[in-house]
C-alpha cells in the first residue's frame, strides 16, 4: 500500500532527476550548480603543452606561456600531444567512476561534450582523420558490458563530425592491474597488448586515441607505438581527465 502511495506521489510530483556527475539534485536538464562551477574552473587550469597533465594547485607558472612538465622536459613520447578536459579529481573523478564502475552510461554524452570542447580549442586537432577508442580485451568487455572509451569516442565523433572505429585498434588480452607498478614495469606489462587489425585504416592518417583518464601515459604510449608501427602518421590523445604534476 505504502509503495503504491509512493508511486502515485511520483506521478503527481516527479522527483527532480539526479545530477549525472555527482548524483546530487539538479536544476533543469543540466548538471547541478556545484558540478557546473567546478567545470567552469577547468578553463583556468594550466597544463603541459605536450602530455596535457595539469599543474599542481597554486602553481606560479604564467598561463599565457606554453610549457612542458618535468617528465616531458626529460623524455620524448611516441604521441604528438594529449589533451584532457579537466583534472582527475573532484566531480570529474566522481563522474568517471560512476560511468565506468557503476555503469551509468548516461554520463557519456556529458563527458564527451567536455572532451569535444577541449579538442575544438586545440589547433593541431583540426587535422584528425580518425578517432580510435582505447580497446578493452574481450574478457573485460564481457564483465563490464561496455567499453567506456568506445562510448565516449562515438559521441565525440558525432560532435566533431569525425569518423570513429572500434575495430581497428584491438587488445588481445587483459593485463594485470597497473596500479602500484613502476613506469618501466607498466610499460613492459603493456608492451605488445595492442594490435592494429587493419593497417590500411591507419596508414598515413592522423589518429586521435580516446580514453577516459591519462595518468602515467603508458596506455597512450603503447597504443601509439602499435598505430605508428602500422603506418599511422601522427597520433594524438584526448581524455576526459588527466593527473596533475608537481
Ligand atoms: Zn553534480
Ligand atoms: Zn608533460
Amino acid at each position: 500500500m505504502l509503495s503504491l502511495w509512493k508511486e502515485l506521489l511520483n506521478i503527481v510530483f516527479p522527483p527532480s532527476a539526479d545530477c549525472p556527475f555527482c548524483g546530487g539534485a539538479r536544476q533543469g536538464k543540466d548538471l547541478c550548480g556545484r558540478c557546473l562551477t567546478e567545470i567552469k574552473g577547468y578553463h583556468e587550469e594550466i597544463y603541459c603543452s605536450r602530455c596535457g597533465r595539469f599543474t599542481g594547485k597554486g602553481s606560479v607558472i604564467p598561463k599565457a606561456a606554453g610549457h612542458f612538465c618535468f617528465t616531458c622536459r626529460k623524455q620524448d613520447w611516441p604521441f604528438e600531444q594529449v589533451r584532457a578536459a579537466g583534472p582527475y579529481e573532484g566531480v570529474l573523478k566522481e563522474a568517471i567512476h560512476r560511468f565506468k564502475y557503476l555503469g551509468r552510461r548516461g554520463i557519456s554524452p556529458y563527458l564527451a561534450g567536455l572532451m569535444a570542447e577541449t579538442a575544438s580549442r586545440e589547433p593541431l586537432f583540426t587535422a584528425i582523420d580518425l578517432l580510435l577508442p582505447v580497446p578493452l580485451a574481450d574478457e573485460k568487455l564481457r564483465i563490464r558490458g561496455f567499453n567506456q572509451a568506445a562510448l565516449l569516442a562515438e559521441e565525440i565523433g558525432r560532435l566533431l563530425q569525425a569518423p570513429v572505429s572500434g575495430r581497428v585498434l584491438l587488445k588481445d588480452h587483459e593485463t594485470s592491474p597497473q596500479a602500484g607498478l613502476t613506469r618501466t614495469a607498466r610499460e613492459s606489462n603493456l608492451s605488445g597488448v595492442f594490435r592494429v587489425a587493419n593497417s590500411n585504416a591507419v596508414q598515413g592518417k592522423n589518429i586521435m586515441i580516446i580514453d577516459d583518464v591519462f595518468t602515467t601515459g603508458c596506455t597512450m604510449s603503447t597504443a601509439t607505438i602499435a598505430l605508428r608501427d602500422a603506418g599511422a602518421r601522427h597520433v594524438f590523445g584526448l581524455t576526459a581527465a588527466a593527473g596533475r604534476y608537481f
